[in-house]
């Protein structure tokens, strides 16, 4: 994919801020957040007008009728405006209003069928499109999806990290498994990646943290849900924040010109580093594990330790790690040491 272009040629600010709210809900809260967001000098604007919502019965977007609000918000602030598509007909009715660029959200990448169904309609026509990543940690659908809108003859194309739909206790909405895109940017090093932190943390509180993350991997921008009454918003309202929240988030922002990800040793390292942080996620998942087994043999009266139960771990831990290059040594010191704090905070809960 030599011959990508930049989204929008005009708007290559470094990083690339695209904000917005996560829905379009009136034409006032439009105009409003249209406003504040163009005087921090951001000139992407999103808004998604069709919903894709997990329970039906949600709000599921104003439709079509929204649109007119991103044409007004396109003409008075000078903006690009960029909304989410997932059929034929969605890409039909935003192209008639003048939209600047879409992107297809991760559920719609996650389904060929859908993806191609874009892509065939995406043919002949000249418009920045991005995809998120597929709901699912799978590298290769999500290449996939690229490919299929690639070959449709789209060159002004990004590819946005929303993070991934886990089962696992961890702080976000959505898992960032950073390792997913660091690996996309291997195989596509010419595609732009964005991160979009408002869906990965789900929470307000996270995303500074997320987008220095992001930035510090080397991401070339950031996509941030924003609205003027976040805890009003009819969608997504935990992850929204004010226009003047986003402005304090920009100017903390950290920009460092040395972006992981473009030499094999950061690289390498910063998987390592993902790789670390998905360690210790882990062991705080298998503690948590710990101590309601410490709770369920204290409320039955049973020892902490029982021996056969440690022998048979340590013994299967041994041999799995035999399969897998690595030393039984090694992995039976990790085990005890796992084991020992393991026990440890079982006896806690006996005190
Ligand atoms: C959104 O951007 O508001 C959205 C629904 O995104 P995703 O597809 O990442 O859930
Ligand atoms: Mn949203």
């Amino acid at each position: 994919m030599t011959d990508l272009k930049p989204i929008f040629s005009e708007c290559n600010s470094e990083p690339l801020y695209i904000a917005g709210p996560c829905s379009a809900e009136s034409r006032e809260q439009i105009l409003s957040s249209a406003h504040d967001i163009s005087a921090m000098g951001i000139s992407i604007f999103r808004a998604g007008v069709w919903k894709p919502r997990t329970k039906p019965g949600s709000f599921e977007g104003i439709g079509k009728e929204a649109l007119e609000w991103l044409r007004e918000a396109k003409e008075r602030y000078g903006l690009k405006v960029v909304t989410e598509i997932a059929t034929p007909e969605h890409l039909e009715e935003a192209l008639k209003s003048g939209i600047d660029g879409v992107w297809i959200g991760a559920r719609t990448t996650t389904n060929p069928f859908a993806t191609q169904q874009i892509a065939d309609a995406l043919r002949g026509v000249d418009i920045a499109v991005m995809l998120k990543n597929p709901v699912i940690p799978d590298v290769d659908l999500w290449v996939g999806a690229i490919e299929r809108i690639y070959n449709s003859g789209i060159r002004r194309l990004a590819a946005i990290h929303r993070g991934f739909g886990t089962q696992q206790t961890t702080p976000y909405r959505n898992a960032p498994h950073w390792s997913v895109p660091i690996e996309l940017h291997r195989r596509l090093p010419e595609l732009t990646i964005l991160s979009d932190p408002s869906h990965i943390g789900g929470r307000r509180d996270l995303i500074a943290q997320l987008s220095q993350q992001a930035l510090d991997i080397g991401f070339e921008g950031l996509m941030i849900e924003c609205h003027p009454t976040p805890e009003c918003a009819l969608s997504d309202a935990a992850q929204q924040i004010t226009p003047a929240e986003l402005a304090e988030l920009i100017a903390t922002l950290q920009w460092r010109r040395t972006p992981v990800g473009r030499d094999a040793l950061s690289e390498y390292r910063l998987h390592i580093d993902t790789i670390d942080s998905r360690i210790i996620e882990l062991l705080s998942e298998r503690m948590d594990i710990a101590r309601a087994i410490g709770d369920y043999k204290h409320a039955h009266n049973m020892a902490v330790v029982q021996q056969d139960r440690y022998n048979e771990l340590l013994l299967a831990a041994e041999a799995r790690a035999e399969a897998m290059r690595l030393s039984p040594k090694f992995i039976s010191q990790i085990f005890s040491a796992i084991h020992e704090e393991s026990v440890r905070q079982q006896l806690e809960k006996h005190k």
